[in-house]
């Protein structure tokens, strides 16, 4: 089918719009992915770093707390029963001790973690303390009460050391579930994010589909219409009489035509101008439009002719159709002149039908069309029929 002048732009128009929807959604989803894929690398690294972190930190508090409640045992023991190989245990321990501090205190991530400095430092006073009492050739030398004392002294510094470190460990512990709220505050973004661009999507493609439906309805339409007057074309003429006198062999009911020729047209175009013939033109398919029933179908057959497709009309009715209209069309006072004068036309009217006149549509057609032409032999402004 080749497609009018009309509907040319049409269908760049359809082909843009949908070029548009599709480029659009295509970006939507590009920019979703792209974003999706930023996010969860961001969400994924965030998470990898601090849960590393964290681990790291928990562990090393853990390991303090456990080392500072065994370095606090040798100097009880040494106490009771005096056994000098406690003196050596201590400086395993406290050997063990200081690694961790070194290893808690060594830079992480580019900056010294400050939260084991005090306690560093506490320690370091304290395994003084605790050496001072191991050299100590006798553990009674100090005398006993003093000894009770310092001990107790230590091991109260040694439990506010591990509660503190049990401190470190509670903070770490919150800042995981801090960190865990933040991953999930990303996760919960993340969704919102894709569900947004998925929803977009999926209206955009709404719309873009919407709009090419509409445009082919309306591309349909401009193809079976006639651009100046809105009438049927002839092609659409012809497709409908087929269907009709389909129907009419089938279901044995008559059918007819009226073709109709504007009488002189020349000459109002020479007249008035070409302009005012087409608005000439389009006052009679309206005019005639008017005049026929609903079911009727009104097409431009070509230039100033009109055909009006007549289902299950015979040829009586046809004929006092074909009259009412020529009446109607002598007696229009709505042709106006470029002076503003109003003008008349009359057409003449062939009038065929089926089965009376032909049997086939190329042959309905062409009685139609012998018919007007003797209508204008005639003197025009008549109806005539014709059989084949
Ligand atoms: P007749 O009574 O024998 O039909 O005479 P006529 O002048 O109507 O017939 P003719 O075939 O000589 O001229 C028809 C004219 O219709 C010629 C053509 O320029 C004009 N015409 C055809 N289509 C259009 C149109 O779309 N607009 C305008 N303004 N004129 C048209
Ligand atoms: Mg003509
Ligand atoms: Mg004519």
């Amino acid at each position: 089918m080749t497609p009018s002048p009309q509907s040319l732009p049409l269908t760049r128009k359809v082909s843009r719009r949908l070029l548009l929807a599709l480029a659009g959604a295509a970006l939507l989803l590009v920019c979703m992915a792209g974003f999706g894929f930023f996010t969860l690398e961001r969400a994924f690294a965030h998470s990898a770093h601090i849960t590393q972190d964290t681990t790291r930190r928990i562990e090393i508090t853990l390991k303090l707390q456990k080392l500072l409640q065994q370095a606090a045992l040798p100097v009880h023991h040494y106490h009771i029963d005096g056994d000098t190989g406690q003196r050596m245990h201590f400086r395993m321990l406290a050997g063990d001790v200081n690694k961790t501090f070194e290893e808690a205190l060594a830079p992480h991530d580019g900056s010294q973690p400050q939260e084991f400095v005090p306690i560093a430092a506490s320690w370091q006073r304290l395994q003084g303390e605790i050496t001072a009492i191991l050299a100590l050739p006798d553990p009674n030398a100090m005398g006993l009460r003093r000894i009770h004392e310092r001990i107790h002294h230590l091991d109260e510094e040694v439990r506010a050391l591990s509660d503190q470190v049990g401190t470190l460990h509670d903070a770490d512990r919150a800042r995981t579930q801090q960190q865990l709220a933040d991953a999930s505050r990303w996760n919960r973004t993340l969704t919102a994010a894709v569900t947004g661009a998925f929803l977009v999507t999926v209206l955009s493609l709404m719309f873009g589909g919407a709009s090419v439906v509409h445009s082919q309805a309306q591309l349909r339409e401009l193809s079976i219409r006639d651009g100046l007057t809105g009438l049927f074309n002839r092609r659409e003429f012809q497709a409908q009489l087929q269907l009709q006198l389909d129907r009419a062999r089938r279901q044995g009911v008559p059918c007819s035509v009226l073709l109709l020729d504007v009488d002189y047209f020349k000459t109002v175009n020479d007249s008035y101008g070409h302009d005012v013939g087409d608005r000439v033109l389009q006052e009679l398919a309206d005019l005639v439009t008017r005049e026929v029933r609903k079911t009727d179908l009104v097409a431009r057959f070509g230039g100033e002719e009109l055909v009006v497709l007549l289902p299950q009309t015979d040829k009586p009715a046809a004929l006092a159709l074909g009259h009412r209209v020529r009446q109607a069309v002598a007696a229009h006072q709505g042709f106006v002149a470029p002076d503003g004068q109003t003008f008349l036309i009359t057409v003449s009217v062939g009038v065929a039908s089926f089965p009376a006149d032909a049997p086939r549509e190329d042959a309905l057609i062409r009685a139609a069309d012998l018919a007007m032409y003797e209508a204008k032999r005639a003197g025009r402004n008549q109806v005539a029929h014709q059989s084949v």
